[in-house]
């Protein structure tokens, strides 16, 4: 990770910035270039148009470390919902979710009780739980969980790797041979430098565990806005005769909306991973941090209208 990432993610952990943006009313519109909505009647809303173009979702509930029993037993009840709601509209039940916000901040077997109750409903709707990778703390005791729900819930349960940890590529073999489906992405965190790379090297490193997951792993996603990595997967599948559907492509809400589109057009599958809610912050600051343009983008809006 890059110098100027890890220092606008460190701007916005201060107490004082986050109040600042939270309170200020132009806010909200900035945000809603990554946020579907607040609520999942919007999300589902935003994921029945993309169907019509033929682009599936992940819907995320936005929400992480919450420090109370009652606000994850609230997540596991609006996850629940949420997967009932996209079976009866006719989405694909496929929901995204961080295990500190089903309690993994106050111990591991919560969270794992937590889960269990989502992954019950995904069963019971033909539905799919991502696990989603947080940053390195969590890493060991999120991938633990996953082996152990994995066991009981097969392939109602999938993956997050990130290919900037040193680590990833035991855990993509470990993977592989589970035959769990991962969803490789390069790290949003802040890491530091004694487990994780630099981007140059993980440019390269995702290259390598992408074609690993795409040989041999059980329908891979392959999660990037980085356009020449898609290109060599694409190049990559061709050479090795492997179909458009052993695998998928993902991006985030309002990222590369085009080329999402461009690419579901040419047969490749797309999902697009479609957050909605209220915490929104810790989300919003990582997509502001992927990218310096973002970040001067927000901060001439705060100086131009102040
Ligand atoms: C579907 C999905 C799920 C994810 N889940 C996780 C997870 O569970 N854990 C985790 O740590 N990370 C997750 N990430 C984030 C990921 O780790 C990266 O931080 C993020 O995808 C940016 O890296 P990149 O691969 O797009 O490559 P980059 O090299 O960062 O970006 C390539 C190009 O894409 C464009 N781009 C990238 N990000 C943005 C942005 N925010 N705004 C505008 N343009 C942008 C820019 O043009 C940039 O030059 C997820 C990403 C996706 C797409």
């Amino acid at each position: 990770m890059n110098l100027s990432r890890k220092a606008i993610l460190g701007v916005a952990d201060l107490p004082r910035v986050r109040k600042v943006f939270e309170t200020n009313s132009r806010a909200r519109s900035l945000v809603s270039r990554f946020v579907a909505g607040d609520t999942a009647e919007e999300a589902i809303a935003v994921a029945m148009k993309f169907k019509e173009q033929g682009i599936t979702v992940t819907l995320d509930l936005l929400g992480e470390n919450v420090n109370s029993e009652a606000a994850a037993a609230e997540a596991v009840i609006s996850y629940a919902d949420v997967l009932r709601q996209a079976r009866a509209a006719e989405i694909e039940p496929n929901v995204s979710l961080k295990l500190t916000m089903l309690g993994m901040d106050l111990g591991d077997e919560l969270a794992m009780a937590n889960l269990k109750r989502i992954l019950d409903v995904a069963r019971d709707v033909d539905g799919f739980v991502r696990v989603d990778m947080e940053g390195s703390d969590y890493t060991e005791r999120t991938l633990d969980i996953f082996r152990q729900v994995h066991d009981e819930y097969g392939d109602h349960v999938g993956i997050v790797l990130q290919t900037m940890l040193y680590r990833t590529g035991q855990d993509v073999v470990e993977m592989i041979d589970r035959n769990a489906r991962v969803r490789l992405v390069k790290g949003a965190y802040a890491e530091p430098d004694s487990v994780a790379m630099g981007s140059k090297e993980n440019d390269e490193v995702f290259r390598q565990l992408m074609r690993m997951l795409m040989q041999k792993g059980n329908y891979p996603a392959i999660a990037t806005h980085d356009m020449a990595i898609i290109d060599d997967a694409i190049d990559y599948a061709r050479k090795n005769t492997i179909a458009p559907d052993r695998y998928e492509f993902q991006m985030l809400y309002g990222v590369r909306t085009a080329d999402q589109e461009r690419l579901r057009s040419k047969g490749y599958n797309m999902r697009v991973y479609t957050p909605f809610g209220k915490d929104w912050y810790p989300y919003y600051t990582r997509r502001i941090a992927e990218r310096p343009a973002n970040a001067l983008f927000v901060a001439r809006q705060f100086l131009d209208r102040s």
